[in-house]
C-alpha cells in the first residue's frame, strides 16, 4: 500500500471560527478533533498532508466569488491561518513542513486549481486521497470532482467535514460515494 495523502481543504479561521469572516461555524468547528488526529496519525505513518487554503487579495473585485461571498481568507490576514486543534497539531509538526506537510494558495474552490497538488501526488506515487475539511459541498465538493477526473480514487470521513448549507452535507456525501465511486467512512 502507497503512502497515505489527507487533502486538508480550507479549515481556516475565517471559514471556522465563531467570528471568521465566512464561517461555517459549529459543524465546522465540531470536526476539529476529528481532524487533528487524521493528521497526527497519517504524519507518524510517514504519509503526506496538503493544507490547502483559499487565498484572496484586498479589494480585487475581478475574482468570481466576489459576487457571491463576504471578502473571506485575505492574503497575510490571520483569517487564513489553520483553525484550532489542527493548527496546533501542524504547528506542532513544522519540522514536517516541505517533507511531509505542504502548504499551498487555491484560487478557486478545487484544491487542485492553480497548485502543485496533482503533481506532489503522482511524484510521491500516490492514487487515494483523502479529503477533509470545509464546506462539503463546495470546495471538497469540487476538489472531489477534480481528483475523480485526474484518476484518483478519494476517501471521505464524515467525521472530517462540514458545510452551513442546510441539506448538503448528506447531498455531498451521497455524491462522493454513488457518483465519484469514493469510500465514504461513517466515522
Ligand atoms: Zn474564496
Amino acid at each position: 500500500m502507497g503512502k497515505e495523502a489527507l487533502v486538508l481543504i480550507d479549515y481556516t479561521y475565517d471559514f471556522v471560527a465563531d467570528d471568521g469572516r465566512l464561517t461555517a461555524g459549529k459543524p465546522a468547528q465540531a470536526i476539529d478533533g476529528a481532524i487533528a488526529s487524521r493528521v497526527e496519525s497519517i504524519l507518524s505513518k510517514g504519509g503526506l498532508v496538503f493544507v490547502t487554503n483559499d487565498l484572496h487579495f484586498e479589494g480585487d473585485t475581478s475574482h468570481p466569488e466576489t459576487a457571491l461571498f463576504p471578502p473571506h481568507n485575505i492574503k497575510s490576514t490571520f483569517g487564513r491561518s489553520v483553525f484550532g486543534e489542527t493548527g496546533e497539531t501542524l504547528k506542532a509538526h513544522r519540522s514536517l513542513k516541505d517533507t511531509q506537510i505542504f502548504y499551498m494558495d487555491k484560487l478557486r474552490y478545487s484544491a487542485f486549481n492553480g497548485t502543485p497538488l496533482n503533481s506532489l501526488l503522482r511524484q510521491h506515487g500516490i492514487d487515494t486521497v483523502e479529503l477533509a475539511g470545509v464546506c462539503t459541498d463546495i470546495c471538497v465538493l469540487h476538489t472531489a470532482v477534480d481528483a475523480y477526473n485526474l484518476g484518483f480514487h478519494g476517501v471521505v470521513r464524515e467525521s472530517c467535514v462540514a458545510t452551513f448549507v442546510p441539506g448538503g452535507q448528506d447531498w455531498a456525501l451521497n455524491h462522493f460515494k454513488t457518483s465519484l465511486g469514493f469510500d465514504v467512512i461513517k466515522k
